[in-house]
């Protein structure tokens, strides 16, 4: 019923010639979009070029963006810019940029806002650190995210995002959180979005995960009854391993 998603975040990897041999390489291979979008998010100076290249069933996404619509940001990118070029999706929210560029629940919540504005799947990032993990306060760290995330987006508009549940202590760590622990939490994010509008949004919306996903651990995942595709850094790098990864979610 929920279509899968298997979203590649490249982070800041790969130079021109390793993305464009990337794209041609999976290219052909990628299966039907209308069974499972597989989707590249690469560094803002490839989009062009790969969204130029790619084939009928390979999307490419943003990996951030700017909340405004414009404005004096230098060095930024608002996400009607992105949506010039082609790019149908953007990463928003994730861990790192929360950690390392002040990214915060409410810069999350204006960007979410402005890349459903210009129709761009945002792919809201949420997630707990060991501490919290460890406190055993997981569910009201993440439910605080989402609810913060949410402020102000209608039912319609949270349809059209995507959320990736990524805990901080499984990211490029080779620790995954156990399919278990990964659908309860996702579990415990559809209530959130239950009560933040209704039963249809929380049984229709789409939740990755995302920490450590590869294509050992990829079908224990996805054959969760909550998770509903991944988000990966390190396995999304070589074109055959997101390739496993994309067919696994057929
Ligand atoms: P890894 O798959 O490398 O752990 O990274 C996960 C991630 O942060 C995807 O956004």
């Amino acid at each position: 019923r929920r279509k899968p998603l298997i979203a590649g975040n490249w982070k800041m990897y790969k130079t021109k010639d390793d993305a464009l041999a990337f794209i041609y390489a999976v290219n052909v291979e990628v299966p039907d979009k209308d069974v499972v979008e597989s989707v590249i998010c690469a560094p803002a100076i490839f989009l062009k070029d790969l969204v130029k290249r790619e084939g009928e069933n390979l999307r490419i996404g943003a990996q951030n963006m700017h909340y405004a619509e414009e404005g004096a940001y230098t060095g930024e990118i608002s996400a009607a810019m992105l949506k010039s070029y082609g790019v149908d999706y953007v990463i928003v929210g994730h861990s790192e940029r929360r950690a390392y560029f002040n990214e915060t629940d409410e810069t999350v919540n204006l960007k979410l806002i402005s890349a459903v504005n210009v129709d761009i799947t945002p792919i809201v990032c949420v997630g707990e650190s060991l501490e919290i993990r460890e406190a055993g306060t997981t569910n009201q760290v993440v439910k605080k995210q989402i609810e913060k995330a949410y402020l102000n987006v209608s039912a319609q508009d949270a349809l059209k995002t995507v959320v990736a549940y990524e805990p901080i202590w499984a990211i490029g760590t080779g620790v995954t959180a156990t399919p278990e622990q990964a659908n309860e939490t996702i579990i415990a994010i559809r209530s959130v979005i239950k009560k933040l509008y209704n039963e249809e949004v929380s049984e229709q919306i789409r939740i990755l995960y995302g920490g450590s996903v590869n294509t050992k651990n990829v079908d224990s995942l996805l054959s969760m009854s909550d998770i509903d595709g991944a988000l990966v850094g390190g396995a999304s790098l070589d074109p055959n391993s997101f390739l496993t990864l994309v067919r696994a979610a057929l």
